[in-house]
């Protein structure tokens, strides 16, 4: 479908699923971006927390709301989002994968990392909305590459919007109410990452397991990083980079934002 406007790419940091429920300085600037943004014809979320053996992308006319995490208050279990599903855009994300094979997946729906954010940036839930998961048997540079071909969709008035955290250290990180400082190996790798970020230069992040111990610390993991490379493969040339959300929360979580165009 045409559109007059080339959608921005954004990757999210999701951070803790009570963001949902918060209202912080976080949680403003997602507010802040859903009504600044071009409206768009429909959200591809590529969510940290949808990490499975296989490409897959939800077809559901109506995906229901996940909850998918344990040891969080029932309000948060109450949660809905009731945005539609885009099934036809479903069949164009598999068409355009090809020839990987894409399960057109009825059982999954919305996960926290993709809800936990979308009831800040589009509280209506008028915007419909669909996932693609995250292949856990390919490395990154696969991901990287395999994801360059869906970014014909930004001129078809789709924002994608990869869902994570480009520090994510649960092991570190403080838990309940006490304000803690940022990790020095995590200020510095998120330093390095915006430094590599702003020209375009994407390489060593898609190799980012070379990057050290830093980075190891950063993602000890790959599913919260992996969606930061799925953006990334969207960059059209002369695309401005551009941090609309920063800070760290528990220490050892980047809140950080990045959007491409
Ligand atoms: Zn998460």
């Amino acid at each position: 479908m045409p559109h007059d406007i080339r959608m921005p790419a954004l990757f999210l940091g999701h951070g803790n699923p009570m963001n949902a429920l918060h209202d912080n300085a976080h949680t403003h600037r997602w507010a802040a971006l859903g009504a600044a943004l071009p409206k768009p014809r429909a959200v591809l979320c590529i969510s940290a927390h949808w990490y499975v053996p296989a490409t897959a992308v939800t077809a559901n006319a109506q995906p229901r709301t996940i909850h998918d995490f344990g040891g969080f208050p029932q309000a948060l279990h109450e949660v809905q989002y009731p945005a539609p599903g885009a099934p036809e855009l479903a069949a164009r994300v598999a068409k355009l994968l090809e020839p990987v094979p894409v399960a057109l997946e009825h059982g999954w729906g919305l996960d926290h990392g993709t809800w936990s954010i979308l009831v800040h940036m589009y509280p209506d839930a008028n915007v419909p909305v669909i996932q693609l998961s995250i292949d856990e048997t390919k490395d990154a540079s696969w991901h990287y590459r395999t994801a360059r071909v869906l970014a014909p969709l930004r001129d078809e008035g789709v924002l994608i919007i990869g869902s994570g955290n480009l520090v994510h250290n649960l092991h570190t990180y403080a838990w309940g109410h006490r304000k803690v400082e940022p990790y020095d190996w995590a200020v510095r790798f998120e330093t390095k990452a915006r430094d590599l970020l702003r020209p375009g230069n994407f390489a060593p992040l898609v190799a980012y397991e070379a990057l050290g111990r830093d980075a190891m610390l950063a993602a000890p993991t790959p599913e919260h990083y992996l969606p930061l490379l799925y953006v990334l493969a969207q960059y059209h040339d002369h695309d401005p980079v551009s941090f609309p959300v920063e800070g760290f929360d528990g220490g050892s979580i980047s809140m950080l934002a990045v959007q491409l165009g």
